[in-house]
């Protein structure tokens, strides 16, 4: 990244000292930046023996000697079920609640850490049953409903990998990704509730299947729904029937810390997906590590709540193993967050008293195109910790997160991470790290990461340039599934024995990190280089935006130009209707992108859309947005949440043409 970087438009000034109460009750969380410092691989061998049971101890913390192959915590052996699982029920917390359930239609489940228990060794059996063991791959296709966490903490037991497929993928992506992986049983339900109506799983099961010569053979179907369902005498089970005949106790086995836990495929915001996949020892490690340092969870007090669907992998490290592996309480939804009214979240959060809250950028731009009435009218009061991921937080977004949620009082942690880093890397410590809305700020104790030029040199502050991690980390990627040349290309090769995320950062002038985004998504005006979060900000920032998603579609003078795509808060939609003033309100936000940046930023084109083409794990598929801009057929949207997004957008367009 040459010139000046990644320009120098992002001047946040506020700032958010942890409270006295945070502060001293971080009891020696801020020590642990020197600790790591001093000798980060005994560090990560305390938080190893602190965090993890070991069924052996490792002897060696890191093997790097077949770099960029990692190895954590050699020689250890460990079962991440019984982690996340039976020694809290042995250490006397059996009755503790593991899962708050609220299903979509109203009905709740309180389940606690021995039913759990008793459920996973059930589960875990009946999978033995059907031959799966160490090393077989098994896909899970569910619906958010408390048998999913009970599916992957059964392989897990087993020593099977799990791949876990979002329930809102469709059949040719659920085919591709259970032949990739290889999976011999899948695990899915006749369907699961969403917006009020029940959605169906099983059929794209079956669809997925009769493509080719599947790997499959067997097919365990949770009843959820109560659907009618095609069956298949040969291949599909009742999951609860197996389960009845299943024996109820099963003696887990410790697996090898190097022993792969998951397999799981990336958004696909950028391209086709990765199926990234993960060991056991480095990465129990740093999701539990992290859940309690960035989470701050205690679990003998907090009521935990990550938004995230389980297949993502925010809901693998943050439901399942980090807050599991503590043994802390959780709140699990299974529906969207407007079923069925707007307020749904707000009215969980009150009813469960959740203290400790976990969710998305676009979640919480969506609650601010809703507006703030709606969570007003719950009691919010439970919650003391806010957390973000997924996306970078603008500065707006995240201002309206801390004092319309968090009541001006809740330390919010942006995290950034990826599929890739199993864990959180980027993030303030609450109670240490006085935050700055929209930074995720520092790498957290333990991890290095730095912002790195065109060369791979550390930029000044105030530039840009990449963002890189600087030495390897417990929960890193093992690889791409059967293709290490793949992951030596994609993440090693840019810059010499250093990972490359593929998002572009910039350091400010105290040193925090921010994360602008994907490198792809950088746009070049002129010779200008601008990033396409900055100006998104810059939008959000307007009263009447609450999303906006910015591209650089190719121009023939200036080599790029700026597009951007805004959905506007509820209130702004009326009077424009009122109004008819859609070209003045454009104009209007132009103006205002050339005031909060400068001209040259100006876009040239705004659309305002209803919606913005999103995965289902709520990140913006910029380019899609792209091939609408340019005029092109818009590419793969097999990741695509709702994929009649791309035809309102585009109906829309052409008719204000
Ligand atoms: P693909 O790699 O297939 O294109 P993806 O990168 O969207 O998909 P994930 O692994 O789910 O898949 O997302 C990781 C990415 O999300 C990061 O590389 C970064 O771009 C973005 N991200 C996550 N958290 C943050 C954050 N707190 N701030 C800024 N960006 C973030
Ligand atoms: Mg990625």
């Amino acid at each position: 990244m040459s010139e000046e970087g990644l320009s120098n438009l992002l001047h946040e000034e506020r700032t958010f000292p942890p409270s006295e109460e945070f502060a001293a009750a971080a009891n020696g969380r801020s020590e642990l930046y020197e600790q790591a410092s001093a000798d980060r691989e005994a560090f990560w061998a305390d938080q190893a023996r602190k965090f993890v049971s070991w069924e052996n101890d490792f002897d060696q913390v890191l093997d790097w000697s077949d770099a960029p192959f990692a190895k954590w915590f050699v020689g250890g052996t460990l079962n991440a079920c019984v982690n996340a699982v039976d020694r809290h029920v042995e250490a006397g917390n059996g009755d503790r609640v593991a899962i708050h359930f609220v299903g979509e239609p109203g009905d709740t489940r309180d389940i606690t850490y021995a039913e759990l228990h008793q459920q996973v060794q059930k589960a875990a059996n009946a999978l033995a049953d059907l031959g799966v063991g160490k090393g077989d791959t098994v896909a899970i296709y569910l619906p958010m409903i408390p048998e999913a966490v009970v599916a992957m903490l059964a392989c897990a037991r087993l020593g099977a990998p799990h791949s876990v497929v979002f329930g809102g993928f469709s059949a040719e992506a659920l085919h591709s990704r259970i032949d990739d992986a290889g999976a011999k049983v899948v695990i899915t339900a006749d369907g699961g509730w969403r917006r009020g109506k029940p959605g169906a799983l099983k059929p794209a099961v079956d669809a997925a299947l009769a493509v080719g010569d599947s790997p499959v053979e067997k097919v365990l179907v949770v009843r959820r729904t109560e659907q009618e369902v095609e069956w298949n005498d040969d291949r599909d089970l009742w999951w609860h029937e197996q389960l009845e005949q299943a024996a109820d106790t099963h003696e887990a086995e410790a697996f090898d810390a190097e022993h792969p836990l998951f397999i799981l495929y990336t958004s696909g915001t950028t391209g086709k997906p990765k199926g990234i996949f993960h060991a056991t020892g480095g990465y129990v490690v740093q999701t539990a590590y992290t859940s309690s340092v960035v989470h701050d969870i205690h679990p003998e007090s907090d009521v935990y709540w990550c938004t995230a669907d389980i297949g993502w992998v925010t809901g693998h490290s943050y439901i399942v193993y980090g807050p599991m592996t503590l043994g802390a309480t959780q709140v699990m939804y299974e529906g969207t967050p407007d079923t069925p009214h707007q307020g749904r979240f707000w009215e969980i959060v009150q009813d469960k008293k959740v203290t400790v809250l976990y969710t998305a950028p676009t979640a919480i731009r969506t609650f601010m195109k809703w507006g703030k009435e709606i969570p007003a009218k719950f009691d919010l009061s439970s919650l003391r910790l806010l957390g973000s991921v997924g996306e970078p937080i603008n500065p707006e977004a995240w201002m309206w997160y801390r004092e319309v949620i968090g009541g001006d009082r809740c330390p919010i942690v942006d995290t950034w991470w990826q599929t890739e880093t199993g864990a959180i890397m980027i993030s303030p410590l609450p109670g240490v790290t006085p935050t700055r809305p929209g930074s995720a700020q520092h790498a957290i104790p333990g991890i290095s990461a730095a912002v790195v030029d065109d060369m791979g040199q550390p930029v000044e502050k105030g530039s840009g340039g990449y963002l890189v991690l600087t030495e390897p980390w417990p929960s890193m990627l093992r690889g791409i599934w059967g293709d290490p040349q793949r992951y030596k290309d994609t993440y090693w090769s840019r810059f010499e024995n250093v990972y490359f995320a593929g998002d572009g950062a910039k350091l400010d002038e105290d040193g925090n990190i921010w994360v602008l985004g994907r490198v792809d998504d950088v746009m070049n005006v002129s010779g200008h280089r601008m990033s396409t979060s900055e100006i998104e900000s810059a939008l959000v920032s307007h009263p009447k935006v609450a999303e906006a998603a910015v591209v650089g579609a190719a121009d023939e003078t200036t080599g790029q130009a700026i597009c951007a795509f805004v959905i506007l808060r509820e209130e702004a939609v009326q009077e424009a209707d009122d109004a008819g003033e859609g070209s003045d309100l454009v104009a209007e936000l132009r103006n205002h992108v050339a005031k909060e940046i400068g001209p040259i930023a100006k876009p040239r084109q705004i659309m305002i859309v209803p919606e913005l083409p999103k995965t289902r794990s709520g990140k913006i598929m910029r380019r899609l947005l792209k091939d609408v801009a340019e005029h092109r057929e818009v590419g793969d949207v097999t990741t695509l949440a709702d994929s009649s997004v791309m035809n309102a957008i585009s109906a829309g367009l052409n008719k204000g043409d």
